[in-house]
Parts: structure tokens; C-alpha cells; sequence
């Protein structure tokens, strides 16, 4: 076993702290990562406190991970030592299912395996990123441009292949009218998506005070989602709608902004079941949709067109030992626009 030191929190009611723990050996596909920058997704929120179902405890959080390569196993091929290499929200998968052979190993039917709060195929907890070491089975280690800001990079693996992926499936592009709402981190790179594929970009946020800066990220419009007259002339005006808010939202208004067969997409994930009016669907031919991460090839593809495009996060660089204030932070919708913390700090 190998010797690794993280956060972790130890129950769903304690607070992350310093753990040392072991990771597996280097098996003969593996490559081990030494973490330089890890990102901070409101799912680790969601899921350290028991959120949505019981987790596995000591959970070490953290699925936007970016570092160098400092082993590979003797059959591993894909990287050297020294290279950089990315992991998201998935370690492995059973490769043979028809998910997994789309290309869609985040939905693997027969043995999926999350970055953490998951059991690997050897049977033991798996652990995230916030730790200064992780192994990887090489498929589920992505290729990194050295050209873009590794910190910024880090939360691509998560809340870029989550907004990237659902625009690309609606063919989001030139001539649409894309409304993004909540301006957390999945928002952000949303917008940046949105205006890098040619869409006509509107931020809808509970947050006045964010309007500037979605501007200054790709926006040509912002609406307060709570002001009722704000919303009202927006009344069918988007042929798409990208709902990342990870808070308990009444969606019936965001249906209400979609033109006749516009298209609501959802990536968050509050705690809470919704409640959709049949009016709000019926009226117009109105698609809802949902959409999970992203799979192995698109990530990687995400990652390139992100390295084409110059696209990163926009983030504030943490300190571990902050990480409780950057969560209080999420909580109120006080990010701009990702907490990435700096392993170093370790
Ligand atoms: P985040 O950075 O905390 O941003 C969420 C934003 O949602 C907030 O900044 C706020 O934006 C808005 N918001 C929060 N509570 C709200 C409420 N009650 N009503 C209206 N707006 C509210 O979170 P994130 O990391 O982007 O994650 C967002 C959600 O996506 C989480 O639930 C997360 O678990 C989920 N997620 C899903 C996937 C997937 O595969 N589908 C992947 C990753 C994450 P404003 O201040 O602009 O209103």
C-alpha cells in the first residue's frame, strides 16, 4: 500500500480534517498522480454531509483533480513520468457494458466506480482529491495541456464536462438563445461554453451583485431570478435553458422563459424532489432533460477544445485549511467562480 495524506471527514457530522491514509499499490495499468490542484464541486458538499443518501466514512473528497504523473504501472502506456494528467469525477468502470462502449462510462451499468465515496473493483473505499497522492487506472487519466493555468484546469474535470457535455448534445450554438441559471462553478463555465459555441448567453442569478462579472465572462444579458417582473419579460424567450443551481428552486419559472419546444436541461442537484406543473410542460411542447458529467472521449475533448479555445475556470486559489470557509461561501452562493485549492498547502 502506499502512504497518502488528505482532508477527510470522518462522519457526516465532522468537520474535514487532516487524515493519513493508504491508497492501493501501482497496478500494472495504473499510474499514480501527485496532486498539484484540486477543485471545489458543491457535490462534496452535498456528499460529506449526507446530502442525498449515507456515504462511506472516512470520506476524502475531491473529483476536479490536476497533476504530474510520478509512477506508472508496467503496462501502463499512455503517460510518462513528469507528464500532466487530470481526473474527474469516475476511476473506473467495467469497459464491456453497452455505456461504456458509447462512451458513456459515467453511466457504467455493471461496475461503476466514482472518484470517491465508492468501493473499487478490489473492494476498497476509494478516496478523492484533496490528498496529495492518488491512483489511477491510466483510461480514466486525462491528457492536460501544459499552455492553459493548471489551476484553472482542475475544474474542467468536473464543472466543465458537466455544462460542455449538455450543450454539445442540443447542439447549442450559433443563433440560440441560452439562458444559464445560477453563477456558481458549473454557471461559469457554462457561460464560458455557451459564448465560446456562438450562443447568445443570459445569466439568470439570485445574486445582483454578480451581474459584472457575468458580463466580463461572456453574458450579453442578466436577469435576478427572483424579481418577478424581471422574469416576465423574459417570457418565452430561450430556446434553451441550463439549470446548474444546487439549491431547493421552484424550476416552473424557468419553463416559463423557454420558447414553444425549447429545451431545460438540469445539471444541479438540490437535495429536494421538484415539483413541475403539467401546464408548464404542455404549454409549448416543452423537452425537460437531464445530463451527468460526461464520459472518457468527450472529457477529453472537452479538455482540447478547452486548450484551443483558452478557456479555463476562473477561480480564488485556497489554502486547505480554508476549505470550511470556502464551504460556508458555497453555501450562500458566494463563489467566483471556483474554490481550487492549492495542494501545496497540504
Ligand atoms: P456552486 O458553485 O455552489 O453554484 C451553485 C449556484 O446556484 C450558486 O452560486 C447560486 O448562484 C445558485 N443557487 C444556489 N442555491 C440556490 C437556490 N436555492 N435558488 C436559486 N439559485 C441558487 O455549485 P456547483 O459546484 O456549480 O454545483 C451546482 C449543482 O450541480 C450542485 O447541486 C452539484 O451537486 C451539481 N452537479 C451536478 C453534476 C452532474 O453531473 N449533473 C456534476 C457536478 C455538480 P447565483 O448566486 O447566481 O444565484
Amino acid at each position: 500500500m502506499i502512504a497518502a495524506k488528505g482532508y477527510a471527514a470522518q462522519t457526516a457530522e465532522s468537520p474535514l480534517a487532516p487524515w493519513q491514509f493508504e491508497r492501493r499499490d501501482i497496478g500494472a495499468h495504473d499510474v499514480q498522480i501527485e496532486i498539484l490542484y484540486c477543485g471545489v464541486c458543491h457535490t462534496d458538499i452535498h456528499l460529506i454531509r449526507n446530502e442525498w443518501f449515507p456515504g462511506i466514512f472516512p470520506m476524502v473528497p475531491g473529483h476536479e483533480i490536476v497533476g504530474r504523473i510520478s509512477a506508472v504501472g508496467a503496462h501502463a502506456k499512455k503517460f510518462a513520468i513528469g507528464d500532466l494528467g487530470g481526473v474527474g469525477v469516475m476511476v473506473d468502470s467495467c469497459r464491456e457494458c453497452q455505456d461504456c462502449k458509447n462512451g458513456q462510462e459515467q453511466f457504467c451499468t455493471v461496475a461503476p466506480v466514482q472518484t470517491y465515496n465508492n468501493l473499487g473493483h478490489d473492494g476498497l473505499p476509494v478516496y478523492g482529491g484533496y490528498s496529495n497522492t492518488i491512483i489511477v487506472n491510466e483510461d480514466f487519466v486525462h491528457h492536460i495541456s501544459d499552455k492553459l493555468d493548471l489551476a484553472g484546469v482542475a475544474p474542467l474535470l468536473c464543472a466543465g464536462i458537466t455544462t460542455y457535455s449538455p450543450l454539445k448534445r442540443w447542439n447549442v450554438g450559433k443563433g440560440h438563445k441560452l439562458a444559464v441559471v445560477g453563477l456558481g462553478g458549473l454557471g461559469h463555465m457554462a457561460v464560458k461554453f455557451g459564448n465560446a459555441l456562438g450562443a447568445e448567453v443570459t445569466v439568470l442569478s439570485t445574486s445582483p451583485g454578480k451581474q459584472e462579472a457575468a458580463m466580463q465572462l461572456g453574458a450579453s444579458h442578466f436577469i435576478i431570478s427572483r424579481d418577478e417582473a424581471q422574469m416576465k419579460t423574459a417570457f418565452k424567450t430561450f430556446d434553451f435553458v441550463l439549470d446548474t443551481v444546487s439549491g431547493n428552486s421552484d424550476v416552473n419559472p424557468y419553463l416559463s422563459i423557454l420558447k414553444t419546444n425549447g429545451i431545460y436541461v438540469n445539471v444541479g442537484m438540490p437535495a429536494k424532489p421538484w415539483e413541475v406543473s403539467s401546464f408548464s410542460l404542455a404549454t409549448g411542447n416543452k423537452v425537460i432533460a437531464g445530463s451527468g458529467a460526461g464520459g472518457l472521449p468527450e472529457t477529453q475533448q472537452m479538455l482540447d477544445f478547452c486548450a484551443e479555445h483558452g478557456i479555463v475556470s476562473d477561480i480564488e486559489l485556497i489554502d486547505i485549511k480554508d476549505i470550511h470557509a470556502a464551504y460556508d461561501r458555497m453555501q450562500k452562493g458566494d463563489v467566483r467562480y471556483r474554490f481550487v485549492i492549492d495542494m501545496k498547502t497540504l
